[in-house]
């Protein structure tokens, strides 16, 4: 049956049950269509004697179709047909004007008001019953249309939340949440596209956890997984304030892509960085060179030449420089223009 909260009506022994609304001042004329409706399983019919109440009633009913009587006192149909025309909840329920008269004038009236339908009255019932049911089911199909693209739409909108997300999740590095090494060579070709038009200096310092290994072997490799997060959290931290971004390159190593950077700022930032992963105070008892979890940098920056052989080249340089800090004794930051690889700086 259809009602307020089912409003597209289900079927009942594979037919719509359709839900008539008569608003006709002349009981006489109730009657006359309830006897010709009666018996009809899948029609059922509502009376509505006063005008006055039937816009609310049709609003609450929410028939599949509306016989209107055209002369009512109070109200007539025709007006009372253009309030329903504005009425949300009725403004698309078929209307099929009933009238005692066959007269071209109105007709034209009750179609250019909306209506949809124009019967003398008293019909004969088999066209009455044929037009009940043409109009009910065209308005059931256009509800059928209508939450079918609600549902579409929906069902869209999860769709692209869910790229999104998946996205997100794509480029993000699985364990600690900052960026992924993919993530970072697509950055790192882009920032370097941009640094070339602006002219622009361009650091990176790529780092490493020292003694990584004992600390797994002597807290575990969950403990070690744990201290990969905490360092991630603290550089992208320590990074924010200057821009940069973080991203995992692989293992215990970390890069931070500073785009506009000159290189004695990108050691500043590093210093910074090696100091905010000192403080974190994460046990590295095996450690040989401090009782806490410490990072080695290197920094390299140049002046983006052409083509992606040059930031192959930065990333070189700024490993060059990591392993020199790991050379020279570790928890420090080396810049590549410093250190023996310094005759390769652009
Ligand atoms: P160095 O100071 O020379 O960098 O020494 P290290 O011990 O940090 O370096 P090494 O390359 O010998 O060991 C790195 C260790 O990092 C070994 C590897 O098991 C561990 N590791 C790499 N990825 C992960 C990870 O996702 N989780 C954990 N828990 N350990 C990891
Ligand atoms: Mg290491
Ligand atoms: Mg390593």
């Amino acid at each position: 049956m259809i009602t307020p909260n089912n409003p597209i009506g289900k079927r009942i022994n594979t037919q719509y049950e359709y839900l008539v609304l008569l608003v006709d001042d002349d009981p006489m004329v109730a009657e006359a269509l309830r006897l010709m409706l009666e018996g009809e399983n899948d029609i059922r019919l509502h009376y509505c004697s006063d005008a006055g109440d039937a816009l609310n009633m049709a609003e609450q009913l929410k028939p599949t179709v509306i016989l209107l009587d055209m002369v009512m006192p109070n109200i007539d149909g025709l007006t009372l047909l253009r309030y329903m025309r504005v009425s949300e909840q009725t403004q698309l329920v078929p209307v099929i004007a009933l009238s005692m008269k066959n007269d071209a004038k109105l007709k034209a009236d009750v179609f250019s008001a909306g209506g949809n339908d124009y019967l003398i009255k008293l019909p004969e019932s088999v066209e009455l019953l044929a037009r009940i049911r043409y109009h009910s089911q065209c308005y059931i199909r256009l509800l059928q249309r209508d939450e079918a693209f609600r549902a579409l739409d929906v069902s869209q909108q999860d769709l692209a939340a869910s790229n999104i997300k998946l996205q997100q999740l794509a480029s993000m590095d699985g364990l600690t949440g900052v960026a992924n090494r993919r993530t970072f060579q697509e950055s790192i070709a882009q920032e370097w596209v941009r640094a070339k038009e602006e002219q622009t200096p361009f650091s990176l310092i790529m780092m490493d956890i020292d003694f990584f290994k004992k600390c797994n072997d002597h807290y575990g490799h969950q403990h070690g997984d744990d201290v990969l997060c905490s360092v991630a959290k603290a550089l992208e931290a320590c990074s924010k304030r200057s821009a940069g971004m973080v991203a995992r390159y692989g293992g215990e190593e970390f890069v931070v892509l500073l785009p506009g950077v000159s290189e004695d700022d990108a050691a500043d930032v590093a210093e910074k960085l090696r100091s905010a992963v000192e403080m974190l105070k994460l046990e590295n008892a095996e450690s040989d060179v401090c009782e806490w979890v410490t990072i080695s940098l290197g920094v390299a920056t140049c002046r983006p030449g052409s083509g992606e052989i040059e930031t192959e080249k930065l990333i070189k340089r700024a490993d060059d420089a990591l392993y020199e800090a790991k050379d020279s004794g570790r928890n420090r930051v080396v810049k590549a223009s410093d250190g023996t690889n310094a005759g390769t700086s652009s």
